[in-house]
């Protein structure tokens, strides 16, 4: 088969575009150097949430989640779909300032929100600590299992009959019309679409990307013990630290019962190792907002790298001066999960040179391109 268009990686991101393109009548062939699902989409914690940091984060978040909403019904059981909602949490009044105002800006653009007061988080959340002030419950925020939603959208989507998908396959070199494969075959293809996650890295050097650790821990089970997926509201201070190693309660119930606990972010490290220090200090930080935590059997943690951008936005569209003549996908830091369904959607309206359901400025590779030109 001579496809239409090469997709490299089959990671969330790349399997939603893929998905895109032969729901569009393309023929698409996807190349992975290990299996659907891995990198960062196997390591990540599947929480599919409105962010409001910027105009341009909350468009692409929120129309992708209503792509994931649309999506659900025809998911599998194994894709652990549910709609649990976040509910961000207020240690303090300060942050309960902080929850209005996110309130008010989420009610302005119509996205159902409820501010709750410390009794109110108390009856939502029993097992948050007594002393929480209250809180912001977004109702219809999710969460999925996206190694097998990746999966799913690969063999099972509409259109399938248009992708092939290869495994092992590592790509060594890219350009505007195909790829050369570990062993020396050239792939050659109409469109040639980067979505290998960090590995774009090795591939394209200048690309502004930057790996961001981060851990997770899974618990035993215990069903019912929280309801939503809780975040604390300094998580938006925190989790955007520049540098340094930070830490923010985030915690999600998993169908199964178990929680799944994180979240840290460091900079400047590639030591795939948990890292014991700072998973003490994420469950310590935890522990203060769930006082039952430290009694709960930790079974398994692990770590995964975000591919960061300097905005915190993806890079969505032509690679330009990066590789002339092919696309790029890449760059979607802690949000991947969350935003691949509209980066697919946005992706296939450049390729396709239809209208895109949001404008594609904010997230067009060439925004950094200029950066380097102007110093
Ligand atoms: C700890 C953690 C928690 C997270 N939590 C969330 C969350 O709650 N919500 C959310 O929305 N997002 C979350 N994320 C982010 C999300 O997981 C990622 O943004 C998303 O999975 C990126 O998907 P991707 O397809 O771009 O890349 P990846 O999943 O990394 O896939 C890239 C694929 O490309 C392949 N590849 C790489 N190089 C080559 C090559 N040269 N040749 C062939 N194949 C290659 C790899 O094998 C891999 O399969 C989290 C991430 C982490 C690390």
């Amino acid at each position: 088969m001579t496809a239409d268009a090469l997709i490299l990686g089959a990671g969330i991101v790349g399997a939603a575009c893929a998905a895109e393109l032969a729901a569009l009548g393309m023929r698409v062939e996807v190349l992975d150097a290990q299996g659907i699902g891995g990198g960062a989409t196997a390591a990540g914690m599947g929480h599919i949430v409105v962010m409001n940091d910027s105009p341009a984060e909350f468009a692409l978040s929120r129309y992708s989640r209503d792509l994931w909403l649309a999506l659900a019904p025809q998911l599998r059981t194994r894709d652990a779909f549910a709609r649990c909602g976040t509910l961000w949490v207020a240690a303090d009044d300060e942050e309960s300032q902080a929850a209005r105002a996110m309130h008010a800006a989420f009610e302005a653009q119509g996205v159902t929100a409820q501010l709750l007061d410390a009794a109110a988080l108390r009856a939502c959340e029993p097992a948050l600590a007594a002393s929480m002030a209250g809180g912001l419950r977004i109702e219809h925020d999710s969460i999925v299992y996206a190694p097998t939603v990746s999966e799913w959208l690969l063999t099972q989507s509409s259109g399938v009959e248009k992708i092939r998908v290869r495994l092992g396959t590592r790509v060594t070199a890219i350009s505007a019309r195909g790829v050369t494969l570990a062993d020396g075959e050239r792939v050659s293809a109409e469109h040639v679409i980067v979505a290998n996650g960090l590995g774009a890295q090795q591939l394209l050097p200048s690309l502004p990307l930057q790996p961001k650790k981060g851990h997770l821990l899974i618990t035993d089970r215990y069903p019912g013990l929280i309801r939503h997926q809780l975040l604390e509201l300094g998580y938006i201070k925190s989790a955007h630290h520049a540098a340094g190693t930070s830490v923010a309660f985030n915690a999600q119930p998993r169908p199964t019962g178990q929680l799944l606990i994180g979240s840290s972010r460091q900079f400047d490290t590639t030591d795939p190792a948990v890292d014991m220090p700072v998973l003490a200090q994420m469950l310590q930080r935890a522990a203060r907002y769930l006082p039952v935590l430290p009694t709960l059997n930790g079974i398994r943690a692990w770590t995964g790298f975000r591919a960061a951008s300097p905005d915190g936005l993806p890079l969505i569209g032509p690679a330009g001066d990066f590789a002339p003549g092919v696309w790029l996908a890449v760059g979607h830091e802690g949000l991947g999960v969350t935003t691949s369904l509209a980066t697919a959607k946005l992706l296939a309206a450049q390729i396709t040179g239809n209208t895109a359901p949001i404008p594609v400025e904010p997230y067009l590779p060439v925004r950094f391109a200029q950066q380097v030109a102007h110093g």
